[in-house]
C-alpha cells in the first residue's frame, strides 16, 4: 500500500511539475513576442526618418560615387524596414493583438489589383502570368480586403521568385455561395523549383527558408512571409497548403470562408 500510494504521490508531483514548466513556456513565449513586437517598434520610428533623409540627400547635387552610396543606403534600410515589418506583424498575430476589418468589398477587383501591380515581375522575368479568376465583380464580400490581398500578393512573389521558365497561374473560385456566406478558394501553381517533401511540412513555419544548395539562390527575406498568411488565413477561419514536387512546382492554395454583402445576377 505505502508503496502504490509512494507512485501515486509522484506521478501527482510529475505532473505538477509539468503543468508549472508548460505554463512558464507559454509565458516566455508570450514575453518573446512582445519583446519582437515593442523592439521593432521602436527600430521604425528611426529607420524611416533614415529612408527619408537619404532619399533628401539623393536629390541634391552629389558625385557619382556620393549618389551611388546614398542609394546604397536607401536601398538597404528599405530592406531592413521590410524585415522589422515582418517581425512586428507576426508578433502581432504571436500575441493575438489583431482585429480583422468587416467592410464591403468586390473580392475580383481586389485579386486583380493585386494580379496587376505584380505582373511586371512576371515579365522583366519573362514568364507568362496567367490570370483564372472564375466569377465576375457582382459578387461582394463582407470582410479584410487588405488581409486578402497580403496574402495573394506575398504567395504571387514567391511563385514569381521561385520560377526561371514556365508559369505562374493565379486561380480564383467561390464555391458554396449563399445568400449568407461564401467560400473563397485560391491557388496559385508555378512551375519553378519546387520544394522537397521533407521541407514541405515546415514551410509555413516561423524563419522557415529552405537551403537550396543545387539551384545557389540567393535567399533574401526573413522566412515570415508563409508564416504571416497561415496566420491570416487560419484566424479568419480558413486553411492553407502547399503541393509540390522539387524540380516540376509548387501550388499553394487556401481559402477563407466569407460573408457575402452582395450577389447580384
Ligand atoms: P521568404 O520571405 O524568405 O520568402 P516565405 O515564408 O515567404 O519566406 O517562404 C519560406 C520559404 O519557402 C522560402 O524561402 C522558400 O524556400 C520556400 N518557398 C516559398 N514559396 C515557394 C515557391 N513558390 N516555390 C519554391 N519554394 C518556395
Amino acid at each position: 500500500v505505502i508503496t502504490i500510494l509512494y507512485n501515486l504521490w509522484k506521478i501527482y508531483k510529475n505532473e505538477n511539475e509539468l503543468i508549472n514548466y508548460s505554463q512558464q513556456a507559454s509565458q516566455y513565449a508570450i514575453s518573446k513576442s512582445r519583446f519582437l513586437a515593442n523592439m521593432s517598434h521602436e527600430i521604425r520610428t528611426p529607420l524611416n526618418s533614415v529612408i527619408g533623409f537619404s532619399e533628401q540627400l539623393g536629390q541634391g547635387s552629389l558625385t557619382d560615387q556620393q549618389a551611388e552610396q546614398v542609394n546604397a543606403i536607401r536601398s538597404s534600410s528599405v530592406m531592413l524596414l521590410d524585415v522589422v515589418n515582418d517581425i512586428l506583424d507576426f508578433s502581432k498575430y504571436e500575441t493575438g493583438k489583431v482585429s480583422f476589418d468587416k467592410i464591403n468589398f468586390i473580392p475580383f477587383d481586389s485579386i486583380n489589383e493585386v494580379f496587376n501591380s505584380i505582373t511586371i515581375q512576371a515579365s522583366k522575368k519573362g514568364i507568362a502570368f496567367k490570370n483564372e479568376i472564375s466569377f465576375k465583380g457582382n459578387i461582394g464580400f463582407s470582410g479584410d480586403s487588405l488581409r486578402l490581398k497580403q496574402v495573394v500578393m506575398n504567395l504571387l512573389s514567391n511563385a514569381i521568385k521561385f520560377t526561371d521558365k514556365g508559369s505562374v497561374t493565379l486561380k480564383a473560385d467561390v464555391v458554396n455561395i449563399s445568400k449568407k456566406s461564401a467560400l473563397l478558394k485560391i491557388q496559385i501553381i508555378d512551375t519553378g523549383i519546387g520544394i522537397a517533401a521533407e521541407d514541405v511540412d515546415m514551410i509555413f513555419d516561423e524563419f522557415a527558408q529552405v537551403y537550396y544548395s543545387s539551384t545557389k539562390i540567393k535567399q533574401k527575406g526573413t522566412g515570415l512571409g508563409l508564416a504571416i498568411c497561415k496566420k491570416i488565413v487560419e484566424f479568419q477561419g480558413g486553411q492553407i497548403g502547399v503541393t509540390s514536387e522539387i524540380g516540376k512546382g509548387s501550388t499553394f492554395s487556401f481559402e477563407i470562408p466569407y460573408e457575402t454583402s452582395s450577389v447580384d445576377s
